[in-house]
Formats: C-alpha cells, structure tokens, sequence
C-alpha cells in the first residue's frame, strides 16, 4: 500500500484528534463522515443550560494544542465548541468532512482488502482503514417509563434541549440526576416556578474550586509556557491519584467519601433532603459530579427533590407510585446515553461477513480499545474499556490516535499486509482488563459503564499513564498481518 486511504467516522474529539495525528504524519487520504451539520460530537449536541466540562480545560484540551486563554478554569459548552472549530480550521480539516452524512453500515471486502462505507443518503465510499470515531454518549437514552407520550406538554432530552420552550415561569419536571442533571438544574432552577426534581438514586456530589481568568492570566500562561504546564501537570497528577483510589490504592476512596460527605452537610442544612440526598452505594461506582451549584439550588424554595419510584408519566405531568401526581409543564429527561451500545445503530461487517453486534453480543470489547480480531484494517477512538473514572478522556484519544498512526505506518511501509488482531491477544487483554475491572468499586452500583448483564464494557480499570504506556508502540506481532491465504479461518 502507499498511502492508505482512511475513513473517519465522526468528527467529535475522536475524530478530529486521530485525523490530526495522522495528518501531521503525512497520512492525508483522510476522509471524515459526520453525520450532523457541523463537528463537535458531544460538544456541539449538549447544549442544555450550564453545559461545562467538569476536567479543568487546561487538561481538557489536546497537549499539542494548548489555549491559554480560555475564560474559566473550567470551559462552558460553546467555548469547548469554539477550540475545537479553531483547531479543526488550523489543521485544514473542515474540507475533509463531509457533513450531514450519516454511516448506516461498513463492510470489509475480502477482495479487495477495504473498507465499504455506506451512509444514509445511499451513497458508498471505500477507504484501505476505517477508524470508528462515533464516541460513547452520542445516543441519548429516553427512559423506560410507562405513558411518556400520553403528556401534554413539551418534552425533550437534555442532550436535545429544545431552546424555542420557555421555561420561565413554568412548572419543570426533571428525571435523572447524573452528570448532566447536575448542571443544568442550577441553571434553571432560579428562573422556573416550580422544579421538580425526580431522583432514583443519590449521586456522590464534591464541590470543585472554578475562576475566571483574567486578561493577566492569559497574559502569563501564553508567555510563561511553564506556568502552564504546571497547571495541566498539577490537574494530571491529581486526577491520577484519584484513578489510583479506584484500583490501586482503595484506601484513596475514603478521600473522595469525605469530600462527598462534606460537601452534602455543609450545604443541605435539612435533615431530611440530606438523608435523601445520601446516596446508598460506594463513593466511585458512579462518576463523582463535580459542583457548587447542584445543592444550593436543590434548597431553594421552589426546588422539591422527589424520590419516590415513578409509576407513568401522565397528560398533565408524572405520577409517582405512592399514587401522587405531580403537576408539570415541561418535562425534561436527563437519563443518560445508551453508553454500552458501541458504534450502534451502525452495522459492522468483518471478515467472512460476520457482524460485530454478533462478537459483542455477551458485551463491547476491543482489544486495547481500539481493535477487533475479525475485522481488520479497523480501529475505534474512544471504544470499549476506555472512557475514564476520573481524568481526561482527550489524553485517552491522544493514546489512540498516535497508536492507530502507528498502524497505518504499518500498512503504508508494509504493501502487502494488513492487521487483524489476534483472536488469543485479545481474548487475553480482555480476560485480564475484566479480572481487574472486579477490584473497582463499579461492580457495587448499576450505571452507563455497564451493559444489561453486568459486565463493564466502558472504563479503563487503571490510570491514564498505564494506558499510554501500554499504546505506546503497536507491536505487529499482536496483530495477524498477512492477506488472506495466510490467514487461518476462525
Ligand atoms: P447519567 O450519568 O447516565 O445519568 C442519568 C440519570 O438518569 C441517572 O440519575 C439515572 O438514575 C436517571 N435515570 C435513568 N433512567 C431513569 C428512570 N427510568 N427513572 C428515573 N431516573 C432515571 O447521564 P448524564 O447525566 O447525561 O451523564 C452521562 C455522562 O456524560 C456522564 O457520566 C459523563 O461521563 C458525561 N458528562 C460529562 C460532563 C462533564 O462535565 N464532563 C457533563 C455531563 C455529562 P440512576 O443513577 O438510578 O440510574
């Protein structure tokens, strides 16, 4: 091969992140499919009031590409969306994507040796790689509640907000308290004349010490580079002694209860919401929320924190099991995203025609995250096993991009090849991912990191830097690498 053709699906983090690796190399057959009108992913979708990244952006942004003017320590929405369209026009990638270009199916064609990419407006592409890069929470998750479509009023995902309702004045009613709950409950509870606030389970809450930065901070970081790195170095360090706590060092876990536990006494006076707001599982198993906000607004006067089980949803609002119909305008649903349902509803055909949906049908698995025995000359950003407890998921995609430039080195110096990984490579990586996967504390909860039968298909059991070093350098003999007539049928 020369220079392999790639196919990048997505234009998130992921895949601007790889595309930028690989081009930076000299790989620039690159082509990225985006099936929305503009790039971003998460970034450009969540666009609920209060949307931040709780990871300090002096982290959450790649390490080649540092920003020093960002205006908050942590980053709202737009301003992430705004860095990553100034990258993405600094690398010269916005005439590689090609927008609202939905993939519905990719197919490897032996013959051939590439990839067939086909997408919603019927057309097909062809790529020698195909790079996954459809990221873990991009489909939101509508919650299985009886009556959902019997009310009356508007309704809609947090990752969907609809901006034409106004909520001003009117009685909210909010289901779920994870991640994105947490923001933009504080930024609508002032406004609303009702929130209620429906809870199934308690999350861990820390509090988070945020700043704006001024003119002068900019001023330093763009001209004293060190000071910046310290920061990022001091962000990185802190969130690695924490992933410690998750596997490593248990004992770290008492930290983060204490911070949880202290951060719900000093700011829920009332006996009573606090009991309801302790949560019932180990400190970890879910993502800690990082707020100052969250439990302030839950004590204001037109806050009520309901938690008792949800029956339906009814015509004029939701009604709990103990018979109560709480009254509501709006409905919005804060559930999460289907986060184990990896690359779906894409289908995947490898070798033989075999559909991934079928290799992962006991759950997702890649081996290092990135690769798939039976289907070669493919590679996923941010796939099973690597999204993160604590830390910065943009280091993970960092680790990925340089590995799969690795591989398409491989291809490119190696004519006649491809890579296929072992079936027994990465049958071990996983046997020994989910051995350790028990000792962390998301085995004692159900959450988004776990599929229906309980196994944990989305995190890294270890710290960021265990994951650099183990991608650090693609070794081939991890990987089947010669055509067909060499390559045994499974
Ligand atoms: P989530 O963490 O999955 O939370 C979903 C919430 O909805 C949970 O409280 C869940 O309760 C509740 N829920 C789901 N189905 C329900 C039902 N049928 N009845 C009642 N409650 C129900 O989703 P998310 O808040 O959108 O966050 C997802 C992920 O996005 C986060 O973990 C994080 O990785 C990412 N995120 C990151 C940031 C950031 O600042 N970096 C911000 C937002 C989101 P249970 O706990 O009982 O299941």
């Amino acid at each position: 091969m020369s220079t392999p053709s790639v196919i990048v699906v997505g234009a998130g983090f992921g895949g601007l992140g790889v595309a930028i690796e690989l081009q930076r190399n000299g790989f620039d057959k690159i082509t990225i499919l985006e099936r929305a009108a503009d790039l971003g992913g998460v970034w450009r979708e969540n666009t609920y009031p209060g949307a931040a990244c709780d990871v300090p952006s002096t982290l959450y942004s790649f390490s080649y590409e540092p920003k020093p003017d960002w205006p908050h320590r942590y980053s709202g929405q737009a301003d992430i969306l705004g860095y990553l369209h100034t990258v993405a026009v600094k690398y010269r990638l916005l005439d590689r994507i090609v927008f609202d270009t939905e993939v519905t199916e990719a197919r490897f064609d032996e013959s051939a040796q590439r990839w067939t990419v086909r997408t919603a407006n019927g057309a097909d592409r062809t790529a020698d790689v195909l790079i996954c890069a459809v990221g873990q929470l991009s489909r939101p998750r509508m919650p299985d509640i009886a009556g959902i479509d019997t009310f009356t009023g508007p309704s809609f995902h947090s990752a969907q907000w609809d901006h034409s309702v106004e909520l001003t004045g009117k009685r909210v009613a909010v289901i779920g308290t994870g991640a994105s709950a947490i923001q933009f409950v504080p930024a609508i509870a002032p406004e609303v004349e009702r929130l209620t606030l429906f809870q199934r389970t308690a999350a861990w809450v820390v509090r988070r010490t945020d700043r704006n930065y001024r003119p002068m901070h900019h001023a330093l970081f763009r001209h004293v580079p060190g000071l910046r790195l310290a920061q990022r170095l001091w962000v990185w360090c802190f969130l690695e002694f924490f992933s410690l706590g998750l596997t490593a060092i248990p004992p770290i876990r008492r930290i983060a209860t204490w911070l949880g536990t202290r951060a719900l006494r000093g700011d829920i006076p009332d006996a009573r919401l606090r009991e309801k707001l302790t949560p019932d599982y180990p400190v970890l198993c879910k993502r800690v929320l990082f707020s100052n906000e969250y439990y302030p607004a839950l004590v204001r006067p037109n806050v009520d924190v309901v938690t008792e089980h949800i029956a339906e949803v009814v015509p004029e609002g939701v009604r709990t099991a103990d018979g109560t119909v709480h009254p509501a305008d709006v409905i919005v649903y804060g559930t999460g995203f289907k986060g184990s349902e990896f690359l779906w509803p894409i289908k995947v055909f490898g070798r033989e025609g075999v559909e991934l949906d079928r290799m992962w049908d006991e759950g997702a698995r890649a081996y290092l995250g990135m690769a798939v025995p039976g289907f070669p000359n493919m590679f996923l950003m941010y796939g099973p096993n690597t999204n993160l407890g604590t830390g910065s998921i943009l280091y993970m995609i960092e680790c990925q991009a340089r590995y799969i430039r690795q591989a398409v080195r491989y291809l490119s110096d190696h004519p006649h090849s491809r890579l296929e990984v072992r079936p027994e490579t990465a049958a071990a990586f996983d046997e020994q991912l989910q051995r350790r996967l028990l000792r962390t504390p998301w085995t004692a909860c159900s959450s988004w990191y776990r599929n229906a039968a309980g196994r944990i298909t989305n995190n890294w059991p270890g710290t960021v830097t265990a994951y650099r070093l183990r991608t650090r350098t693609l070794d081939p003999a991890d990987y089947l690498t010669g055509l067909p007539d060499s390559i045994g049928i499974r």
